[in-house]
């Protein structure tokens, strides 16, 4: 038994700094014992605590998601960039667009980068691994082209691309995108998407109590197969009008920070009864 703590001892000799310096060859020899007894009792209580969940574990854990802000700051600057004609499968449409904004000028570049940087940290606090088609506001694009190739890159357990509309000033209330089926590689995931989109659309209206649009599709439920970020992507991917810009009750309240804290929860919730369910 004498043995040991002289073994300890001459090994802490040679390499000091791997055993801190500090120890005796008494102390080492007294840590070596618990050290082997609490290496004997782990197998049974590690078995047994896993059988719950850890007590850090998240409800998104594993789950990927990409969130699209709409438009990008600077796009207006860049007109032939943006104009640029891509192939979204069931026609050519620009590369991107400037997006509208409130008569007051705020933008729509701008609300929806705002209210994705705080569904990302609401997501992101759930465990969810989040990534985001731009990253910043005073860009230029990407195309619509490349911010469907992000999510199905990312191989995105859920996709939403985060928009408000500019409608007449009369119509008000939000609304949700699904793709069709237009025999092309975004058929296979339609039907999630459409589930995605119901998830969305319900947590929307109950989380900010905006009503369904009162001038485009039914229910708040609208299926499109012109929008290249649905055409073309392979994970299950929607839009959200989060309401119309050109509307004043509406346009009031997308230029609050508490407002769009609540559209970005409810975007959150909604994403998390999907990815739940
Ligand atoms: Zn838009």
């Amino acid at each position: 038994m004498r043995a040991l703590p002289a073994t300890v001892l001459a090994v802490c000799g040679l390499i000091a700094s791997a055993c801190g310096g500090t120890g005796s060859g008494g102390a080492a020899a007294g840590q070596a014992a618990p050290a082997t007894t609490a290496a004997q009792a782990s197998p049974p209580s590690s078995s047994s605590s896993a059988k719950q969940s850890p007590p850090d574990a998240k409800p998104l854990d594993g789950k990927v998601v990409v969130i699209d802000p709409g438009h990008n700051g600077a796009n207006y600057r860049h007109p032939a960039e943006i104009n640029r004609k891509v192939n979204v499968l069931t026609q050519w449409k620009a590369c991107d667009t400037t997006g509208t904004s409130t008569n007051s000028g705020y933008s729509e570049a701008a609300f929806t980068w705002d209210v994705s940087r705080r569904m990302t940290k609401i997501l992101e606090g759930r465990g969810a691994t989040v990534k985001l088609t731009r990253t910043s506001n005073n860009g230029v694009g990407p195309c619509i082209t490349e911010r469907a190739a992000i999510g199905n890159k990312a191989k995105a357990d859920a996709a939403i691309s985060v928009h408000a509309d500019g409608a007449a000033p009369a119509g008000h209330g939000f609304h949700v995108i699904m793709p069709k089926k237009i025999n092309g590689p975004v058929d296979k995931v339609v039907g999630a998407s459409s589930k995605l989109g119901i998830a969305v659309r319900d947590a929307f209206h109950k989380g900010t109590g905006l009503p369904y649009s009162t001038y485009i599709g039914k229910n708040a439920l609208n299926y499109r197969s012109d929008l290249g970020g649905l055409n073309l992507s392979t994970v299950p991917k929607i839009f959200v009008e989060c309401g119309n810009m050109r509307n004043a009750t509406e346009a009031a309240k997308f230029q609050d920070p508490k407002f769009r804290q609540k559209i970005a929860l409810a975007l959150a919730n909604g994403l998390q009864h999907y990815l739940e369910a």
